[in-house]
Order: C-alpha cells, then structure tokens, then sequence
C-alpha cells in the first residue's frame, strides 16, 4: 500500500470464521433437521411455527458454545483499536459475534446477533442478550413476543445507510471471506471502487470480481500480515 488509507471498510462472512469452527449451515445442501435453511431463517416459518424457528436459533447458539475468535478477528480488532472506529468501520455478515468477543469496539452485525433476542413486533425496541436456549415466554416489555435479533430471508439486512455513507468516504475496502454473491454486499465493492477505494478480497477461494488485489488465504494468516503492515 503506497499511502495509508485514512477510511477503513472490512466486511468479514463465514469464511473469517470458518478457522474457529463455526459451523455455517449455509454449506452442502444447507439442511438442518430435513428442513431446507431457506424455511426456517423467514418471517413465514416464524409466524407458521415459532417452535421450530426458536429450536433452530437454539441450536446455533449451543453450536458456539467453545468456539473462540481466532487470529484474523483479532488482527481486525487491532487495526479498530489502533485507529480508531471513526476511521475503521467493521461490518460482518456473521451473527456469531466473535469479533465483539475478540474485543472490538464496534461492529455492525448486518445480519443481527445470535447471541441477542429482538422484539417481534419492532426492530427499534431494546434488544436483549441471550445465554443458551430462549426463554419460550420471554416478552418484550410491550407485549410482543422476543425473537432471535437475526435477519432473516425476505428481511433488510441492518445498518445500510451507515455501511454505504463509510463505504462512499473509504480509501481502502476489504472483503473477508465471503462470497460476496448475496446483495447488498455484494454491491459493496462496486461502490467503493466508484469513490477510488483500493479494494481488497482476502479468501480462500476468491469470487473474483472488480477487486484491485486478490490474497487467497483464510483471514487468520492474511490479516495479521495485513493489518501489521498497514499499521507499520
Ligand atoms: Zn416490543
């Protein structure tokens, strides 16, 4: 990198946390019990039958019972934490919430928070933090029935007019194992290559597309490199 880029964007998925072992459920046929992801991660299978939804959401969050961040998270953590999160804006995909575990300052989950329970009537009612399975007759302090703080399938993902005003004011962004095929993520590097941004996807298995540099490798080698090297 010739000059250090004074906006930072990260958008990190599965892949970031694929070396702590969190299972994914998205990968070969994305079944969970015979039921197609698809038909449990949507506000029809929430309304059809809570239960189900709820023992779903139960058991991903029993799923990350032991698994810690892992260097990639931590390098993120420490680029935060050097400059500032005016200048390094952290947006993940994952609702797995290692990054908050590893120690961020702040970190917009676009796809919600396992580890969080949400008002099923409105999003903007306080959200709750969660501990094991949920409580079947926990309620919001209006009435409403608590739901896991998760976007679902047909749902908007969270924080968008904040990620898209940070990614039009970025010099650098990086794209952390995702795929980067689902909108609106997927537009994420287009609008930041329109303002000039360098653009950087760090994975494994690189989708490709108008990035300006491809490292394929998982986040827990490649972003304590890079993270060391931006902050030298
Ligand atoms: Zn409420």
């Amino acid at each position: 990198m010739d000059t250090v880029p004074s906006r930072v964007v990260v958008l990190s998925g599965a892949g970031l946390s694929a070396a702590s072992g969190v299972p994914t459920f998205r990968g070969a046929g994305g079944l969970w019990e015979g039921h197609a992801v698809e038909d449990v991660a949507t506000p029809e299978a929430w309304r059809r039958d809570p239960e189900l939804v709820r023992r779903f959401y139960d058991a991903r969050r029993s799923a990350l019972t032991g698994v810690v961040p892992n260097a990639g998270h931590r390098a993120l953590v420490r680029l935060q934490a050097a400059w500032g999160t005016e200048r390094v804006l952290l947006v993940t995909q994952n609702i797995d919430g290692l990054l908050g575990v590893a120690g961020a300052q702040e970190v917009l989950e676009m796809h919600g928070a396992l580890r969080k329970l949400r008002c099923s009537a409105s999003e903007g009612h306080p959200w709750v933090d969660i501990v094991g399975d949920q409580d079947r007759t926990a309620r919001c302090a209006c009435g409403a029935p608590l739901r896991p703080a998760v976007v679902w399938f047909g749902e908007v993902p969270l924080y968008m007019p904040r990620i898209t005003a940070a990614l039009a004011a970025c010099q650098l962004f990086l794209s952390v194992g995702t795929s980067g095929l689902v909108y609106p993520a997927a537009g994420f590097v287009r609008l930041a290559r329109q303002v000039g941004a360098r653009c950087v996807e760090v994975n494994p298995a690189p989708v490709g597309g108008p990035f300006h540099e491809v490292i394929a490798e998982g986040g827990e080698t490649a972003l304590p490199r890079l993270v060391a090297a931006l902050l030298a």
